[in-house]
């Protein structure tokens, strides 16, 4: 997976804003951010997208749950709201093939 931005990121390979990060889970600001909070919860390990989770990855996926409404807490946008998003394929949004959660926050993201 050499060429993978996400896993480059996530070996310290490529730099990016690294917020938070553990066995399972990395955490790092969105390079072209879409709100005033735009944090990108991903998995150390390289897993195309939600279409290819299986049943073994009940934890990462909790983990990276919880990480996000950690991180929302800590940004300070757990009480005036957050969105968490997955793309999913090309015709879902998806441009990076690494699976990421989207953090969206900071400001009134209604319509
Ligand atoms: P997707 O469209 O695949 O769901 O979201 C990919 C996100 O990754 C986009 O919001 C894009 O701005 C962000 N992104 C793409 N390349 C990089 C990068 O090299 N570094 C960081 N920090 N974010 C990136
Ligand atoms: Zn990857």
């Amino acid at each position: 997976m050499e060429e993978c931005i996400f896993c480059k990121i996530a070996q310290h390979q490529t730099p990016a804003d690294i917020l938070y990060e553990d066995d399972l889970v990395i955490v790092f600001k969105d390079i072209k951010p879409s709100a005033p909070i735009h944090l990108l919860i991903t998995t150390k390990e390289h897993i195309k997208s939600v279409n290819q989770l299986q049943a073994k990855h009940q934890k990462l996926i909790a983990r990276m749950v919880l990480t996000a409404k950690k991180m929302a807490a800590e940004q300070k946008t757990d009480h005036s709201g957050y969105k968490l998003l997955f793309n999913v394929g090309r015709g879902g949004g998806q441009l990076v093939d690494h699976l990421h959660l989207h953090l969206l926050g900071g400001g009134d993201l209604r319509g």
